[in-house]
Order: structure tokens, then sequence, then C-alpha cells
């Protein structure tokens, strides 16, 4: 199966948690977390539809004025979520600059804020580049299952956890189901791969009748060709699998209600992101941190059933072998080993 989405962590284990998440075929991207980004180059950057945010501490959020700048001048509709208070720590941000040459721009960039209370409710409104980015129409918001994300493709959820005091957000991305093309059966059909393959998909995953047309344009033999094809007679070259789950969990204290809530969000995740931030030999130092340690990382991974776990958020305390030892303990407690190559 190829993968739809394809997460990049990217400050490593080590740097401020930040995950990317490509989405094939779509020529967009999701980011989880708003910490240091500026490896990430423009061109990524300028992909990114929606920014889920855990919540504001700065390593989780200074990224948002380099983000802000890529993107301002160009017509772009960014969508963020973030926590309880979130839509004020927006607007703050903003106010800190002065927007007095922004409204000659042709082009009109947009944040689409939305603050989530943890049980299906919150609070939106949006910030236009051409309004010099005052708070305007703002209004509250349902999100049943707190689902914020609802698309044929594609589904995000949040749960609410504690994080010493304040909340904290751990999201689940979900693809709807996935859509695997034989090419070889393709090819019998007489058709070629291209975009239109995407078409197709999102047909399959809205659930149109088998009657459903879909059209296929090509080049062959020096000429434009083209072809009506219906889902019927593209059947036999598909087959529909569950779709990817990733989840990302950051900045939790380690308490009871919490393990429920992440182990509820991440159950049967192929691919769990999860702070690991300190050794279990410093567990007393985490709980006053309101931080996980690996090994009650690797627990939550293992009651949760993620297919994969990969760390993050490694407390700068531990070089050398002590990182190893991070490694070691959230795979001894995961009962699997611990991946790393989304780095
Ligand atoms: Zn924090």
């Amino acid at each position: 199966m190829r993968p739809t989405f394809h997460p990049h962590l990217v400050n490593g284990s080590t740097g401020d948690p930040v995950l990317f998440v490509d989405c094939l075929f779509e020529r967009r991207a999701l980011l989880f977390d708003l910490g240091d980004i500026r490896t990430l180059p423009p061109r990524k950057l300028m992909r990114i539809s929606h920014v889920f945010v855990s919540h504001a501490h700065m390593d989780h959020f200074i990224g948002f004025d380099w983000l802000l700048r890529i993107l301002l001048g160009r017509e772009k509709d960014l969508k963020l979520f973030g926590p309880p208070g979130f839509l004020a720590q927006v607007e703050h941000k903003l106010r800190a600059y002065t927007w007095n040459l922004v409204r000659n721009y042709l082009s009109d960039f947009t944040l689409r804020v939305t603050e989530l209370d943890g049980n299906g409710a919150g609070r939106r409104a949006s910030f236009r580049c051409l309004s010099a980015f005052q708070r305007e129409d703002e209004t509250s918001v349902t999100c049943p299952g707190n689902v914020l994300l609802s698309e044929p493709a594609m589904r995000v959820r949040c749960t609410l956890l504690d994080h010493g005091g304040i909340s904290c957000l751990a999201y689940a991305l979900q693809e709807q189901a996935h859509v695997n093309v034989w090419k070889n059966r393709l090819q019998e059909l007489g058709l070629p791969v291209g975009a239109w393959l995407r078409d197709m998909k999102q047909a399959v995953l809205r659930n149109e009748p088998e009657q459903w047309q879909i059209r296929v344009a090509w080049r062959g033999e020096g000429a434009q060709r083209e072809r009506l094809v219906s889902l019927a007679e593209l059947k036999p070259a598909l087959r529909i699998v569950p779709g990817q789950k990733i989840a990302y969990v950051t900045d939790v204290a380690w308490r009871e209600d919490n393990v429920a809530r992440i182990v509820e969000l991440a159950r049967n995740a192929d691919l769990l992101f999860i702070e690991a931030a300190f050794l279990q030999r410093d567990a007393e130092h985490g709980q006053r941190k309101f931080h996980l340690t690996a090994r009650q990382a690797g627990e939550i991974a293992s009651a949760a059933h993620a297919g994969s776990v990969i760390p993050m958020h490694f407390s700068p305390r531990y070089v050398g072998e002590d990182r190893a030892a991070l490694r070691a303990e959230i795979e001894a407690a995961f009962g699997g080993a611990a991946m790393t190559a989304f780095q």
C-alpha cells in the first residue's frame, strides 16, 4: 500500500516537536504544533492548509511568526486550531506588529482560528491581512465527537489533556479509507495512471454510485485522448483497505484520566508520535514538569495497540548514552522497536 500521509518529524526527537504531514496527490500538508519550523523550505510551508497546535508554550508556538512571514502577501486561507485561550494568543501575536502597509496588498491572506474546549465546542474568528488582522466574524462552533476536520478523504479529531493546570490538545489524523489501485489491471483496461486517480479515489470515498463517471484525459501517440469511465468499470482495478491513522501526543502529565484519553484517541494508530521527555529515573522531575517519561510513553503506546511508536521531545539534559537509554526504555515498555525513520 502506498501511504497517503507522509509524516516528517521536523526537528527530530530532540528539538521542538513539529510534525509535518504531506498528503499524497493533494498538494497540501498538515502541521501538528508550530515550534521551530525554519528548516522547512517555503515551498513546503506554502502547502500547509491546517495547523493543529497542542498548546502555546514557546517551543510549540514560536514558529507562528515565521509561518506568517512566509505566507504574508499570498492569497491563502490558513486554518489554525488550539486549546482554550488560543484566539487571544494568536491575536496578541498579530497585535505585536505594525500593519499600516498591508491594506495595499493585492491578495488577502486569512487566518481562520478555532479554539476548542475539548468537549465538542469552541470559538472561531478570522484575521485578514487586508483588514490589518483585526479579529472578525467571531462565532461559536460545535465539533461533535471533537472532530475538527472532516473531508471525504480524512478526518482529524482531538482530545483535551492536562499539562499542569493548562489545557493541551492531542490529535489523531485518520484516513477514512485507502483505495489501492492495481496498475496492471488499469493497463488491461487501457487506462494510464495520472491525476484522474485522485478524482476517482475521492468519488469512491464519497460513496458515489457505481455508474458515477470519471473523466480520464491523457496524451497518447501524439494526440490528446479522453475517455469517460464508470466506477463499475474500474472496480476490478481497485481494492479498498482501512486507512492510515497517525496520532500526535505531547506535553502531558502522567495521570490516569490523561492516559485513558490518549489511549482512546490513539487506539490502533499506525504511527504514534509521543513525547518521551525524561528517563524513568527522573520520573519525579517529569511529574513536576508535567511531561511523560519514555517508559510511560511506551506503556501508553502498548495500551493503545499502536502499530509503531516514534518518541520525540527528548529533554536536552540527555546526551550520548542517555539518549539511547530513552529509546531503549520506550521500546521495552512498548514491546517493539521505536522508529526514527521520520526525522
Ligand atoms: Zn509545554
